[in-house]
């Protein structure tokens, strides 16, 4: 029996030159992309990684939402595929890295398994994701998430942009309107990304294992007092709702500093009414998002600001009214699949840093039908969804060597392929 070869290390300089050529579909002056869902752009860029994704040797599949798999066979036809994938279109003035980085590192991994001619046990496959970044149509996350159920294919494909125009009927113009939507089976879901955030640049640290992401709750926050003049208004006889307001506005940033590092507490709308400089504020609306990595954490939080809520009722003659408008729960990866990133990462020579996504991913939709991971490298100053979004070559190349590393693991190396398919 011949020994079985080492798992290869990718071509990060191809791997970069295919990230900016898909860049070139879209480019804007400021050195970004954008490339919204199932556009002329996005179709452009769905034929080129087709095309790609046949040069490496892969047969490719389009289904009912227009996810694009790309699949390279194993010896086992009967084992579930291995996954890995992200997204390709793009935030209106987005960048070249998000979601394209993840996507093409799967290519890559595609490209350096034939170069190697390495046959492994499972099928592996290169997923794109249909309509990620939920900025022409709504739900974010679409294709993922007609994959494992969390939104359904009807409600998806009547979904429409601002113009009226459906998903479905985009789908069918571009040509990528697939048939069959029945998911096939999947043995674990490996996505690498850009971070979005600062932290892996501040601890200097290149690969993030990515354990879960942070859970969300919204809430509409209505504060009641009394208009009168500004002037003849004694102090003592007020019932200012924008200066209640303001007191529980701070108190939504202190408590999310009180569970630091993963918890977020954010105000960004406030309106007052009647908004006028000499008149007291009669009523304020604002908008409250906590997140937090557990539902304790976040009970916590929601819980501590009703406090607040009912000592500022009891002291002033203010009405306040909190109301949950939206809740996401917090989530984990699959233990498994965080191990292995880990273990891959420790293998290919990096110190990696556990980090809690804060953004939406399309693995945690696929987290809901299969173990998932992810796997972040960091991206220069946080910034994501911005045309200077940057990342280092060296952080590209060393994040696709770790998910190379996780898809030859899970899908078992057995052997060498016959150069000649
Ligand atoms: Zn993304």
């Amino acid at each position: 029996m011949t020994d079985l070869p080492s798992i290869p290390s990718i071509d990060g300089p191809r791997l970069w030159t295919s990230i900016m050529d898909l860049a070139r579909i879209g480019a804007t002056q400021g050195g970004g992309v954008s490339r919204l869902a199932l556009t002329d752009l996005d179709k452009e860029a769905r034929c080129t990684f087709i095309k790609w994704a046949r040069e490496a040797g892969c047969e490719t599949r389009v289904d009912a939402i227009g996810n694009i798999f790309a699949r390279r066979r194993g010896r086992s036809p009967d084992r579930p595929a291995i996954l890995m994938g992200s997204h390709i279109d793009t935030q209106p003035g987005g960048g070249k890295f998000d979601g394209n980085y993840g996507v093409l590192a799967g290519l890559e991994i595609m490209r350096s398994l034939r170069d190697n001619n390495i046959e492994t046990d499972a099928d592996i496959e290169v997923v794109v994701w249909t309509n990620e970044e939920g900025s022409r149509f709504v739900p974010l996350m679409m294709g993922s998430g007609v994959f494992s159920g969390v939104c359904s294919l009807s409600d998806a494909l009547s979904a429409r942009d601002s113009e009226g125009v459906s998903v479905g009927e985009e789908l069918t113009r571009i040509g990528f309107a697939g048939d069959g939507h029945v998911p096939h089976a999947v043995d674990s879901y490996f996505e690498a990304h850009i971070e979005q955030g600062p932290v892996l640049e501040r601890t200097e640290r290149t690969i993030g294992v990515v354990v879960g992401a942070l859970g969300q709750r919204w809430f509409d926050c209505t504060v009641t007092g009394f208009e009168s003049h500004a002037g003849p208004t004694p102090m003592t006889h007020r019932r200012d709702a924008l200066q209640a307001a303001s007191i529980l506005i701070q108190r939504v940033v202190e408590l999310a500093k009180s569970f630091a590092p993963n918890a977020r507490g954010t105000v960004g709308q406030v309106a007052v009414h009647p908004n006028s400089r000499n008149v007291i504020p009669g009523r304020v609306h604002f908008s409250v998002d906590l997140r937090a990595e557990d539902e304790e954490t976040l009970d916590s939080m929601a819980s501590s600001l009703c406090e607040t809520i009912e000592t500022i009722k009891q002291n002033q003659s203010i009405l306040i009214d909190l109301v949950e408008v939206s809740r996401v729960p917090a989530m984990r990866f699959d233990a498994d699949c965080v191990a292995l990133v880990d273990r891959s990462a420790r293998e290919a020579g990096y110190d990696p840093l556990e980090i809690v996504s804060g953004a939406g991913h399309d693995a945690i939709n696929l987290a809901k039908v299969a173990p998932s991971a992810m796997i972040f490298i960091p991206c220069e100053g946080g910034v994501s969804h911005n045309e200077i979004e940057h990342a280092e070559p060296d952080h590209v190349t060393a994040g696709a060597n770790v998910l190379m590393r996780c898809i030859c693991h899970r899908a078992g190396i057995v052997g060498v392929a016959n150069p000649s398919h």
